[in-house]
């Protein structure tokens, strides 16, 4: 089956038409007008329209990614890069093109992309864990998303930090406003903090990376700490939902040995004899937003 999706980002709007193999045949951006809440929704819509128009269907399953979450009782939106924040989203969509356009979280529609036919195909519970300027995760489960309270994600990035693991680091202020947040070490502007702290000098990670590979030893007490770190956020993830894969995504997912690093980091804290989750990089990377939205689509076309 034919289908669409739809990536929402602060910069830009991206639609994606996909064949039956969910391999992308046609592809489109426009800037995201973020001046108010009308001009946004009529480039949402008209990449909807345009999809359609692509796919000569005027019900062509289309979904849409956004990095945000739409509550499912109210279909209120929340954001923090589009203006949609306290709008009922779905609602004004749906008047518009007389139509219903499924919305998932963009976490969310990467676990999906990637359980369904990516680096997690053939698990049954696969976590999709996005590490970049932020840090988040999407469960899916038997190939579908569990129902949530909220219509979040796995907000994972914002659970606090082991005190035994950071007793020697000053504990920083989120984004979100609560103190001491994973994010604000393992992110990428939180490894560069990191390195900061650790030598002095507040490098980038793609520069960490580069000067490990070159037998930097500084650099690699830093991606040493932070991996550990980091294997505390996987030793989390693995007691709460003991799932049979994590897939990465994201910038610092891109360091070069990160699967090895992470995995060792895992199996440092395991508890128990616990099996370890397979730790793999993503398959389907920039058109994985768009990828998930099409399969939410389709998924709800079925219902
Ligand atoms: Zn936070």
């Amino acid at each position: 089956m034919t289908s669409g999706g739809i990536d929402l980002g602060g910069t830009k709007i991206e639609a994606r038409l996909f064949d039956a193999a969910l391999n992308t045949v046609d592809l489109r951006r426009i800037p995201t007008p973020t001046g108010d809440f009308d001009s946004f929704l009529a480039g949402l819509s008209e990449q909807v329209r345009w999809l359609e128009e692509q796919a000569g269907d005027a019900a062509l399953p289309v979904g849409v990614g956004l990095p945000g979450l739409i509550d499912p009782q109210t279909g209120r939106a929340f954001a923090s890069n589009i203006p949609v924040t306290g709008r009922d989203l779905p609602g004004a969509l749906a008047q518009a093109l007389e139509r219903e356009v499924p919305m998932l979280n963009d976490c969310q529609a990467f676990a999906l992309s990637e359980a369904h036919s990516g680096a997690g195909a053939g698990h049954g519970s696969v976590i999709g864990l996005i590490m970049g300027t932020g840090i988040g995760a999407g469960h899916a489960l038997d190939g579908a998303l569990p129902h949530r309270l909220n219509g979040s994600a796995l907000e994972i990035g914002h659970m606090g930090l082991p005190a035994h693991a950071v007793d020697d680091l000053p504990l920083r202020r989120c984004g979100c406003g609560k103190i001491g947040c994973y994010e604000t070490v393992l992110a990428g502007p939180g490894l560069q903090w990191l390195s900061g702290q650790m030598l002095g000098e507040a490098i980038p990670p793609a520069n960490l990376s580069a000067r490990t590979l070159a037998g930097d030893a500084q650099a690699e007490a830093v991606l040493d700490r932070w991996a550990s770190l980091a294997g505390e956020l996987l030793l989390a993830i693995q007691l709460a939902h003991d799932p049979d894969c994590i897939v990465l995504g994201g910038g610092v997912s891109k360091m070069p040995g990160i699967t090895e690093r992470l995995t060792a980091a895992l199996d440092a804290v395991r508890l128990g004899a616990m099996r370890l989750p397979v730790i793999a990089l993503a398959q389907h990377g920039d058109s994985s937003g768009a990828r998930g939205a099409a399969l939410h689509a389709i998924s709800k076309g079925r219902q």
